[in-house]
């Protein structure tokens, strides 16, 4: 694997994660580009103990671009992108339009008993092909390999960032999830505080009397195997009991690790074959492309670590062909889930489209 790091026209890190030792990546972004805007600022609710980042030049960025004008794709002779080059295998880069940056602006008092402070960090967007009308659930073995070498660089670097607590990549797939451009990718954030979900699971590791809580989990659910939707030797990919979304599987490594940059080869490996069949599974639950989200489960940089057990969380929004779950009042207002599709139910459906 080769890595280049480059920077656009604007300041921004750009990095190419290459197979090919003798790639060419000097090409230059020739584009007369703004400067970047400020980090948004965080503020702080006392009532849930959660940060809240707001970001107001955020609603400016770019919505559903035509195909032909993508800024994941590659450059060309006739239109430059955020990739100079006019090829590419993997690319990382800084976010135009970050909700965290270590680029402060100036933030006051608020009033209120809302503590604000500037919302450091980093937000990274990873194009994991350059093939515009590919996805994830496409992707060869290695590509695969390489987008999750290029995970566990970035993890390890931004955890090295000053203030960063917790590093977390994802994908949101899906115009029905929100996703504002259509080439495969995922966004990494790096975070000035550990993060709610996170919290939640740590506390509820660390008050457990038990063995390690998502190592007991993953026994557990390996034993049961009425859940089970796909595994090998080195990973299992699972429905949770207690499913929230109506399609929802959780991807365990057999080793307990804190983060991405603590998998063996081997283990990157058999990640691959065993995510992009669960990600087939699910297109084929309906005969269409399911919107979903995917997102890791990292030990936060500096506690929890030896609590925290590295997983991925995937789910759909969608319940039915032509039906979408919504978050309601309950969910929305409450944070009180209610499913519709039994968990059992679901992991039958998915393990019976796994293509082997
Ligand atoms: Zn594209």
């Amino acid at each position: 694997m080769k890595r280049t790091i480059t920077h656009l026209a604007d300041g921004r890190e750009l990095i190419y994660f290459d197979r090919r030792d003798d790639a060419d990546r000097s090409a230059i972004d020739r584009r007369a580009l703004d400067p970047r805007p400020v980090a948004s600022e965080l503020r702080y609710d006392p009532l849930t103990e959660e940060w809240i980042a707001i970001a107001g030049h955020r609603q400016t960025r770019t919505f559903l671009p035509p195909t032909d004008e993508c800024p994941l794709c590659p450059s060309s002779d006739t239109r430059a992108s955020e990739i100079p080059s006019y090829d590419y295998d993997v690319v990382v880069f800084e976010n135009r339009f970050p909700s965290f940056s270590g680029n402060f602006g100036t933030y006051g008092d608020v009033g209120g008993l809302s503590e604000v402070r500037p919302g450091m960090g980093r937000c990274e967007v990873v194009c994991f092909t350059s093939e515009h009308s590919s996805s994830f659930s496409r992707l060869s073995n290695a590509q695969v390999a390489l987008v999750m070498e290029a995970w566990a660089d970035r993890t390890a670097e931004l955890s090295g960032i000053e203030g960063v607590e917790q590093v977390f990549p994802f994908e949101n797939r899906g115009e029905e999830i929100g996703i504002t451009l259509a080439h495969p990718h995922g966004q990494i954030y790096a975070y000035p505080y550990v993060t709610p979900r996170t919290k939640l699971q740590l506390g509820a590791a660390s008050r457990y009397t038990g063995g390690n809580l998502f190592a007991d989990v993953l026994a557990a659910e390996r034993s049961a195997g009425t859940r089970v939707v796909a595994s090998n030797e080195l990973w299992t990919a699972f429905v949770p009991a207690a499913a929230r979304w109506p399609f929802e599987v959780h991807v365990y490594p057999h080793r307990q690790v804190p983060d991405l940059a603590a998998l063996s080869e081997e283990e990157r490996a058999a990640f691959a074959p065993l995510y992009t069949s669960v990600l087939r599974a699910l297109d084929a639950l309906f005969g269409v492309a399911m919107p979903y989200i995917s997102a890791w489960h990292q030990a936060p940089v500096r506690y929890g670590r030896d609590l925290a057990y590295l997983h991925l969380e995937l789910f759909s929004i969608r319940r039915a062909p032509g039906k979408l779950k919504f978050l309601a009042g309950s969910e929305s207002a409450m944070g009180a889930f209610v499913n519709d599709v039994l968990p059992e139910e679901a992991a039958r459906m998915l393990r019976s489209r796994i293509d082997h």
